[in-house]
């Protein structure tokens, strides 16, 4: 046993970042206000290959802006992925609209663009495709469906900065694209989040809503509607440029993780890691291992073991549509008769440690005490 625990994430924080925050804390006053969030929406922009990138306080709040800008309102209806944080979802109900949960596809886990396209009604509004840990979904199919229908696309790439399909950059497919910066997240600003996109309509639209109802620079104290205060600091824009500069390094770092984990892993006829089919680049945000529903080891058990060995892990979010927050939800009772895909793999996956801080050794320990664990269970045991 060990003192040590290994934890479930984690960034990657260098010299390079304390020098530009501390240097934010002292420059980043009056006329130099801006200075770093200028310089982090640009470079954040360019590495996306998007035309505007807006900082913000949280991904959250980029998803609500996304809406509001969009014009999503009450009476309309707004399909999510059953399976995904509650994040993606939450903006839906602040703008006066109802979330919809459509299934999964059981290899990316992300929206199923069948089950986008049967879960569309006269009233939706827009679709919220979310790249989960780091996966793609047919992002391509998703878009066409929409287009065809007049639904508006928002990518949550909250979880796959870095991530690519088809030589496109995730969070470009959408009329928006946002980012999380949580500290649990690739590339991290403590708490903040971006919002992209290729439209300067929305983008204007953005930058209003997002400092109470005034167009950038506006003195005059005489707002025109009332919106939301949605800016991040300078010294979390400081943090972000730093990370952004290292973004290279920071996806890599990920995908070299999911390699040692691979190497060890994939072959295991009782689990199944992350997908990258052709085409994709994944940038790992969470190594997810999903136990086969014929290997008759149990999920949470797993979970327990590994903690007690010092080994955080998470569960797979739980279906939208099961948890108490949409108990009520009027589209929760139909989504947990259909979306099979979403409740048995919620029940089946989890998050294992995907830390940057992570060495090889560790992930080698990791696979090692979950090789002695799955040996160990009940099923294993009597077929021995
Ligand atoms: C983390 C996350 C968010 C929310 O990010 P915040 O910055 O915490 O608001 C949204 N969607 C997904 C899929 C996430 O994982």
């Amino acid at each position: 046993m060990t003192d040590r625990r290994i934890p479930v994430a984690g960034p990657s924080i260098t010299e390079k970042e304390i020098g530009y925050v501390t240097d934010a804390a002292r420059r980043c006053w009056g006329s130099e206000a801006n200075y770093f969030h200028e310089r982090f929406e640009s470079a954040f922009a360019e590495y996306t290959d998007a035309r505007h990138a807006i900082a913000v306080t949280h991904c959250t709040s980029a998803i609500h802006l996304s809406l509001a800008a969009l014009e999503v309102g009450d009476g309309d209806e707004v399909i999510v992925p059953d399976c995904t944080w509650i994040a993606s979802a939450a903006p839906i109900s602040y703008v006066g609209a109802t979330p919809v949960f459509a299934d999964v596809d059981p290899q990316t886990w992300c929206l199923s663009a069948d089950a986008f396209e049967r879960a569309i009604t006269p009233r939706t509004k827009a679709v919220i495709a979310v790249d989960l840990y780091g996966g793609m979904p047919d992002l391509a199919r998703i878009c066409e469906i929409a287009e065809t229908h007049g639904i508006a696309v928002i990518e949550d790439a909250a979880e796959a900065f870095g991530s690519m399909r088809d030589g496109k950059m995730a969070g470009t497919f959408g009329r928006t694209g946002v980012f999380s910066f949580h500290g649990s997240k690739t590339m991290t600003t403590g708490e903040g989040g971006m919002l992209i996109t290729d439209d300067s309509t929305i983008r204007d639209r953005v930058l209003f809503l997002r400092d109470h109802g005034r167009v950038p620079g506006d003195v005059s104290f005489f707002n025109h509607e009332v919106a939301f205060k949605y800016r991040m600091s300078s010294m979390q824009a400081a943090l972000g440029l730093a990370q952004v500069e290292r973004a290279e390094e920071l996806v890599g770092g990920k995908r070299q993780i999911f390699q040692w984990y691979a190497e060890h892993l994939a072959n295991d006829p009782r689990l199944t890691l992350n997908a990258e089919p052709p085409g994709v680049r994944n940038s790992y945000w969470m190594i997810t291992a999903v136990l086969r529903d014929d290997c008759d080891c149990d999920r949470d058990t797993l979970m327990a073991s590994l903690k007690t060995r010092g080994i955080d892990t998470r569960p797979f979010f739980h279906p939208l549509s099961a948890i108490p927050a949409y108990a009520d939800s009027p589209y929760s009772k139909p989504a947990r008769e259909q979306n099979s895909v979403s409740y048995s793999i919620s029940q089946r996956g989890l998050n294992l440690p995907s830390g940057l801080s992570l060495t090889q050794d560790d992930v080698a320990f990791v696979c090692e005490q979950i090789g002695e664990i799955l040996d160990e269970s009940p099923a294993a045991r009597s077929a021995a």
